[in-house]
């Protein structure tokens, strides 16, 4: 055998390895065998070299940093760490960060003095706060006494639900024509279509729609995405007409590198839109200026509200995307934030509730407190 052949087979055999290597990964291809793939580049067939060019696209200087960042991110948040980190010891950072946060049940009187004389408006997020963080996103339901609380709430205050869902789909969780619903992380608000007695102000219709021409390009990176991620087990994507979902909810902790790497490879094409990390989620949305906490100021604004001082809005949430309104709150020093959360976490909210059932409790002391 010559040299030549000696190389040629060796060759082989280094491709069908590497190829072996990314078939036995339950995820997708795996980035150990990229490099692989890379260094025999020249020995390639064309269908492997596109292969290779398309997992290189994007795959720029950084791109591993960023794609552990918002593992990071999501596993700092995720409920799997909340049984790990709920069970440490009390310790001096956990009891000093419990009494700058204290528990929103603990301190209601002290929160029901401060609204005095003004008018309380709440703004709930869905999921994680008033229904569980459940395997299926698509059964994410709310409890029948939940629902009862926050229609009764609705009766005294003027209610928004605020959240990263479609409107009409978090519309179908909630079914209460009474509120407000802000969907797509506040890119999509419409009001009540049932009356309540309080001061409503404006029309009742859809108020605000800030992103209705990335509408197109947001239905595209669905369609991509849903191809892309379709190799990964328990991978789903979730279209929330003005943003996008990709759920990590029911996928292996193994593999989250691996679709988070995919998510990646996909925005990289659209520099126009942009991610942010949450509960076991990453998310995708437009560029523009949006966030939960413009929806807050805006609601406040149609509500008649714009800098008035008699107003005291309570806005609850469990997630990253909350704290936008959360630094609303606190910079405009009106009303208070209350993180859900059984966990310390960087917040920007004053109080916090340890999960769903405790947001029922303080959503029925409210409106016990109303009927005094
Ligand atoms: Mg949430």
């Amino acid at each position: 055998m010559t040299n030549q052949n000696v190389v040629a087979a060796d060759v082989k055999s280094r491709i069908g390895m590497a190829i072996a290597v990314a078939m036995s990964n339950s995820c997708m291809l795996s980035r150990q065998a990229v490099p692989e793939l890379a260094a025999l580049g020249g020995f390639l067939s064309m269908s492997q070299k596109k292969l290779l060019k398309r997992i290189e696209n994007g795959g720029g200087r950084g791109s591993g940093a960023k794609v552990s960042a918002w593992i990071d991110s999501m596993r700092s948040s995720s409920p799997t760490r909340v049984k790990s980190t709920a069970s440490i010891p009390e310790t001096h950072e956990k009891d000093s960060w419990i009494l700058h946060h204290p528990s929103a049940l603990n301190q209601f009187e002290k929160i029901t003095q401060e609204s005095k004389g003004k008018q309380i408006v709440m703004f709930l997020d869905y999921d994680g706060t008033l229904s569980p963080i459940v395997a299926d996103p698509d059964r994410a339901f709310m409890t029948k006494k939940m629902r009862a609380a926050v229609k009764d709430v609705a009766r005294h205050y003027p209610t928004a639900i605020v959240s990263g869902r479609s409107r009409s789909k978090v519309y179908k969780f909630v079914r209460l024509a009474e509120l407000y619903y802000a969907g797509s992380h506040g890119m999509d608000i419409k009001g009540p279509t049932k009356i309540l007695n309080y001061n409503e102000v404006g029309n009742q219709g859809v108020l605000f729609q800030a992103a209705n021409e990335f509408l197109p390009v947001i239905d595209e990176v669905y369609k991509v995405l849903l191809k892309k991620t379709k190799s990964v087990p328990g991978a789903k994507v979730e279209n929330n007409k003005f943003c996008l979902s990709v759920h990590f909810r029911c996928v292996d902790e193994k593999c989250w590198a691996a679709l988070a790497e995919q998510v990646r490879l996909v925005l990289n094409e659209y520099p126009k839109l942009r991610l942010t990390q949450g509960r076991k989620v990453l998310e995708i949305r437009p560029t523009i200026k949006w966030d939960k906490g413009k929806a807050l100021e805006y609601l406040l604004e149609s509500l008649g509200y714009a800098n008035s001082s008699d107003v005291f809005p309570i806005y609850i949430g469990d997630d990253r995307t909350d704290e936008d309104a959360f630094k609303v709150l606190k910079n405009s020093g009106q009303g208070i934030g209350i993180l859900v959360s059984k966990v310390q976490k960087e917040t920007s909210a004053s109080y916090t509730l340890q999960d769903p059932s405790e947001v029922e409790q303080f959503l029925r002391r409210l409106v016990e407190w109303k009927g005094l």
